[in-house]
């Protein structure tokens, strides 16, 4: 059971004018769990309606099977979907809302009741099949609408932050449950989530958006040790990856220097053999990301380790770890934006231009001038803001507020941003690193 989804530059312009995703393209075989992950707003939703057949497809191609389906009612398409907040009919017994579907197409009563039963069984709910949905907690409710959407064995599950409305414990609990539940099935499966967590623990593959446009498409463990640019970096993994300003020099006759303003990192002669590829992005200022694991404190370096000064300015007490903050003397920075204002159209909203004018009076530009697009430069802020590092503090070690520390920084898991985001090392065409 499943059946393979192919997306050729898929796009959505709602006539608001609106342009909610922008060719998209993935493909999803058959049977595969691939999360959407993005920030609220980013087009998850509707890239997800538009497989399910609930939102038209204003450009590209959609394949569901092999087979064009961009103009297939919903109905026609055999998919199944779940939402965040359950629709679950009221007057309804939770054995009649999960038997629903089979209902609806005609089956036999008895085998109906014996595959609710086998259904109830895999979700944990049998005890709860006579209830009411008002009679069950928010965490049992999902497991009908659960029940419901994988009882048709349908071949494409698509699902939209269906646990987004729990609370924290039941949603880590509930996600292996689903994975579970939905591996059995064999449904192709794309899950919509705003939270990475639960993208990393769910998904054979993600597919991250911003601003209705695909960012980058991996395991998790790609995203997480080679992001294609710095909002994907900054996406994903907690604590975040640190991200500072920094400045590489590399003189044809010396080793590569990054400047994190008063502090250097010097760069191992091993990585000569990208001199010549960082050599177009020195002296530019570029995005440094250390995450908190390629730092340690400590002053007897290894040979892949780079030493610092560091300033405690918090200690942070999460029980199993201890976060510890520090400053090195660089400037926080952000990844750039993507959006560019050219996105709208002009003619959609009369409020566009007021909008504009009074953004880009907030941003110091003046309508009509260029605005930040993602070639350009990330915004400095116009003061010096010191970037805080954040680094797991070895157990036992207690830390105070102003003390300084020797820092070490793992160069392996050293990440290079140019100034529109993309990672310019490791360099892309060098998967190894150095
Ligand atoms: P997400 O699921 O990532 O939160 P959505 O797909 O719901 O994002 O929305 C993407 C963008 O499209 C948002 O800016 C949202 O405001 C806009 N949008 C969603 N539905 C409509 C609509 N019917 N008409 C116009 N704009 C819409």
């Amino acid at each position: 059971m499943g059946s393979a989804i192919t997306l050729n530059q898929l796009g959505k312009t709602y006539p608001s004018g609106h342009r909610a995703v922008h060719d998209v393209s993935l493909h999803l075989d058959d049977g595969e769990f691939l999360v959407l992950l993005g920030p609220s707003g980013c087009g998850k939703s509707t890239l997800l309606r538009m497989i399910a057949g609930l939102e038209t497809i204003t450009s590209g191609e959609l394949l569901l099977d092999q087979r064009p389906a961009n103009d297939l009612a919903a109905s026609e398409r055999d998919v199944s979907m779940v939402f965040q907040n359950f629709a679950l009919y009221p007057t309804m017994t939770a054995a009649e809302n999960i038997a629903f579907p089979l209902a609806v197409r005609g089956d036999d009563e008895h085998a109906a009741g014996q595959a609710v039963n086998a259904v109830a069984d895999r979700l944990g709910i049998r005890s709860l099949l006579s209830r009411t949905p008002a009679q069950l907690s928010g965490g049992e409710r999902q497991r009908v609408a659960m029940g419901r959407a994988v009882i048709r064995r349908p071949s494409v599950f698509l699902m939209d932050e269906p646990l987004s409305s729990l609370d924290a414990r039941l949603r880590v609990r509930l996600r292996t449950e689903i994975l579970s539940v939905v591996r059995r099935t064999g449904a192709t499966t794309v899950y919509v989530t705003h939270d990475q967590a639960e993208a990393m623990a769910l998904g054979d593959r993600i597919a991250v958006l911003r601003d209705g446009a695909l960012q980058q498409i991996g395991t998790p463990h790609e995203l997480y040790s080679l992001p294609a640019n710095a909002f994907v970096a900054s996406f994903v993994g907690t604590p975040r990856i640190n991200l500072v300003h920094g400045t590489l020099y590399a003189p044809i006759d010396g080793p590569m220097t990054i400047s994190l303003g008063s502090q250097r990192l010097v760069l191992p002669q091993e990585m000569a053999h990208t001199h010549r590829l960082l050599r177009v992005v020195q002296g530019q200022q570029l995005l440094v990301g250390l995450r908190p694991e390629a730092l340690r404190v400590s002053s007897a370096p290894t040979a892949c380790e780079r030493p610092l000064t560091a300033t405690v300015t918090h200690v942070e007490y999460q029980g199993h770890e201890v976060l510890l903050h520090v400053t090195v003397g660089a400037q926080a920075a952000d990844p750039p934006p993507t959006t560019s204002f050219d996105q709208e159209s002009p003619a959609g909203n009369p409020l566009t231009a007021t909008v504009r004018n009074l953004l880009s009076r907030v941003r110091g530009t003046r309508p009509g001038q260029s605005r930040p697009t993602s070639h350009s430069a990330p915004p400095l802020p116009n003061h010096y803001q010191v970037g805080e590092l954040v680094l797991r503090a070895r157990q036992g070690v207690s830390y105070r507020r102003g003390e300084r520390l020797p820092l070490l920084v793992d160069i392996r898991a050293l990440m290079l941003f140019d100034a529109s985001g993309h990672r310019v090392f490791p360099h892309p065409t060098r998967l190894q690193g150095f």
